[in-house]
């Protein structure tokens, strides 16, 4: 059992890590070697002190060569669900692997996409955000997938090995994946309706029947990432040190609330690796 596991290697994350190091804590930090598609995206940062009108791609290279040079390396594996424990946190990976923790530092970022109507309600109940945990389930059944990052596209391909027909909405250019079983719809659905269970992924002018809707996304929503966790309007509550509601569950970036910034992240994922290690002394 380590310290501390970080989920997300953002400008949070990163800086949660650093700390964390720096306090001689044993920690695992999940994310993307290529770290954030929202620092990488950027085209010029204005507003991060000392750095003035650095690129997202310089600022990338220079995290990821603090990273190196402290050891610290992100392990890329998606985070599909944190569960607590009597004492503690385990936390599962899409890739089948699982991992435990004393304490756990969210800092997985928000996705710019807004959830579709139906989403939440049908979650579990047909609407899933893992591929490899789920896909199993649609042997030779009908699904839509609704991709939003080209780096989850091998997902896709992965799912249209066990279904029958797949609906791709794919909300990236340069769709790479093709299959016999694979239909490409080049619009946003509306919404998810069903019964019990998922039934049809709705488009403006047409609707599609389902037995099940993916949302391939980079982050996924913190209250479905951690049952039980206080959320408001999709961010997570958290107090001045970066608590949650459940103890020894923190957050930091992004996925706390709005100022959407680099500052922001940075430093709350800075106080959120110090209240860790205070929690754990
Ligand atoms: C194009 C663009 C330009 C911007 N320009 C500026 C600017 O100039 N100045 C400024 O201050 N801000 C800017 N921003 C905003 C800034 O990018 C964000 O505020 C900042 O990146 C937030 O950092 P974060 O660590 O909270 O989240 P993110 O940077 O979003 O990082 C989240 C990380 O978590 C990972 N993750 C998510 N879910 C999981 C999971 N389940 N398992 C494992 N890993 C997971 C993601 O892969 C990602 O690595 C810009 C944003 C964009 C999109």
């Amino acid at each position: 059992m380590v310290d501390c596991i970080i989920i997300g290697s953002g400008l949070a994350g990163i800086s949660a890590a650093l700390t964390l190091q720096a306090n001689r804590k044993e920690f695992l930090i999940f994310g993307s070697k290529a770290l954030s598609e929202k620092i990488e995206k950027a085209e010029k940062i204005h507003n991060y002190p000392g750095l003035p009108d650095v690129s997202g791609k310089v600022f990338s290279e220079a995290l990821k060569a603090q990273l190196e040079s402290a050891g610290i390396e992100v392990k890329e594996e998606k985070v599909a669900g944190v569960y607590a424990l009597k004492s503690g946190f385990t936390v599962l990976t899409q890739e089948g692997k699982q991992y435990e923790s004393r304490a756990v530092i969210l800092a997985c970022g928000v996705e710019s996409v807004r959830q579709i109507e139906g989403e939440e309600e049908f979650s579990g109940r047909g609407v899933s955000y893992c591929a490899t945990c789920d896909g199993f389930l649609y042997k030779d059944k009908t699904i839509g997938v609704v991709c939003t990052t080209k780096r989850l596209e091998h997902e896709i391909g992965y799912l249209a090995d066990f279904a029958k027909r797949v609906y791709l909405v794919p909300m990236y250019k340069n769709v790479e994946v093709r299959r016999e079983n694979i239909t490409i719809i080049q619009k946003m659905p509306t919404k998810i309706v069903g019964g019990k269970r998922v039934e049809q992924l709705v488009f403006p002018t047409e609707e599609v029947p389902v037995d099940g809707v993916f949302m391939l996304r980079e982050s996924v929503s913190p209250a479905i990432l951690v049952g039980g966790l206080h959320t408001e309007n999709g961010h997570v509550v958290v107090g001045r040190d970066m608590s949650t509601n459940l103890n020894g569950l923190y957050a930091a970036g992004d996925c706390t609330g709005r100022p959407y910034q680099y500052t922001k992240a940075a430093g709350e994922g800075n106080i959120a690796a110090h209240s860790v290690s205070e929690y754990l002394r």
